[in-house]
């Protein structure tokens, strides 16, 4: 996707034109990957942009830092009164955010530690996997990457380094006809797809992968959970190995920026019906709904801009 410039940037504490926010080439976290960022929406609503779930993703970014052990000189409050500063002075009606943290360029070497930048972009981004994948489903391959284990790179953090697993995984996807790669641990087990997190259908009841082991704490995946229980559904958060996936009647990812998007193959198996099911219609449905302000239950999700 070709990205559609915004008027403004915020960086280290001011908001700046979007093309002179610019890094040194020797900025430590371009070559050794220690950054952490987030992915965040802010939706149209009638009462104004507002922004799905923004202190939790701000608190994400702080655990994201302090599992990597970089200070943040902001604190997730005042990183939420930027965001909400940044979209006003671009008077966007709706965007993708992308808050980043990094480490400068006054050393090299691993053991450096540089001082800590931090910036949020704001553009339009449409369906992540396309508004056709939201109504119709995509086609998902098990990858032949393994999710990284925890104990190599920490996975409840978002850390900019990390993403070359799953960079791996999409290309590989993509180059073989695929939509999106969903990625086993190391012990063989459903983790979690390359930026989005898995979800089943079986018999009425819902399940996806547990919060202890190879996934991020998609703030999707809680939303959708809080969801399927205030519908009455059973939950089951726990592993699952990959012919769950192939004989399930359901299954969706859930992501910031995929939303909520059915998978209607896997590994060129049909699942289900091979369309989007009633499950994941509700879901999907309920989770638009709640991020476009029309579900008074869970309007504690939203900040208004
Ligand atoms: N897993 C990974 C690896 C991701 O990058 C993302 C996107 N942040 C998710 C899951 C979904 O998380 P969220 O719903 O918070 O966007």
């Amino acid at each position: 996707m070709a990205i559609p410039k915004a008027e403004n940037m915020w960086v280290d504490g001011r908001l700046v034109p979007w093309d002179t926010a610019q890094v040194p080439l020797l900025t430590h976290t371009m070559h050794y990957g220690v950054g952490v960022f987030e992915g965040i929406r802010a939706y149209e609503t009638a009462r104004g942009p507002a922004v799905f779930r923004l202190r939790e993703h701000m608190r994400r970014l702080e655990e994201s830092a302090h599992i990597v052990l970089m200070q943040l000189p902001y604190t997730a409050d005042q990183l939420c009164a930027a965001t909400v500063e940044l979209i006003r002075a671009n008077g966007q009606k709706r965007c993708y955010l992308r808050p980043v943290a990094w480490y400068g360029d006054e050393a090299m070497g691993l053991g450096a530690v540089n001082t800590v930048h931090v910036g949020i972009a704001a553009f339009e981004w449409g369906a992540y996997l396309g508004e056709e994948a939201l109504r119709s489903g995509i086609r998902a391959k098990i990858s032949s990457f393994q999710r990284r284990s925890a104990n190599a790179i920490p996975t409840k953090g978002k850390i900019t380094g990390a993403y070359v697993n799953s960079v791996l995984a999409k290309r590989e996807a993509k180059l073989g006809g695929y939509d999106e790669a969903i990625m086993l641990d190391e012990n063989g087990f459903v983790s979690e797809a390359t930026g989005e997190n898995v979800f089943i259908v079986k018999d009425g009841e819902l399940w996806t992968p547990k919060l202890g082991g190879a996934i991020l704490a998609g703030i999707t995946r809680d939303a959708v959970l809080r969801i399927a229980r205030d519908m009455g559904l059973s939950v089951h958060e726990r592993d699952f190995t990959r012919e769950l996936l192939y004989c399930a009647d359901e299954c969706f990812l859930t992501g910031t920026a995929a939303e909520v998007t059915p998978v209607r193959e896997v590994d060129d198996r049909r699942v289900g019906e091979g369309r989007m099911g009633p499950v994941t219609r509700e879901l999907q449905a309920t989770f638009f709904r709640a991020a476009r302000g029309q579900e008074p239950r869970y309007a504690s999700w939203l900040t208004y801009a």
